[in-house]
């Protein structure tokens, strides 16, 4: 009955002021058209470095190497929360036959294939 009250009773319930929250996947599918230039900047300027993490909502700054896929790397000292991963989509993925996601939380890709 609370998840599906009836419309004369909704009708009374004082409305909610602002937007609707979006859902994480929907937020990360803006974010791919936001930056989409970005994203695949890569390739066409190949001096742009192919790791796609500074674009990802997960992401943190804090002035740390990225690249989180990567045994030479380790995790993140600051990123703790779990929001969408880029690595999928990223050009060092896929020409590295990786796996895994979330690097930079779970830990890089030899260290994801041990816990297995
Ligand atoms: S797979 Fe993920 S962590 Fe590795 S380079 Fe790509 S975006 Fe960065
Ligand atoms: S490893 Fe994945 S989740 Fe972590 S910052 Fe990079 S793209 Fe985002």
């Amino acid at each position: 009955m609370e998840k599906n009250p009836s419309p004369l009773i909704a009708q009374y319930q004082p409305k909610k002021n602002g937007r609707k929250s979006q859902s994480k996947p929907k937020n990360l599918f803006d974010r791919f058209i936001d930056y989409k230039n970005d994203i695949l900047r890569f390739m066409h300027d190949f001096k742009v470095p192919q790791c796609m993490c500074g674009l990802c909502p997960t992401y943190i700054e804090c002035r740390e190497e990225t690249a989180f896929c990567l045994s030479t790397t380790g995790k993140s000292k600051c990123i703790k929360e779990e929001k969408g991963c880029l690595c999928p989509g990223c050009p060092v993925h896929e020409k590295m036959g990786f796996k895994y996601v979330y690097y930079c939380i779970r830990g890089n890709e030899k260290e994801q294939l041990a816990k297995k």
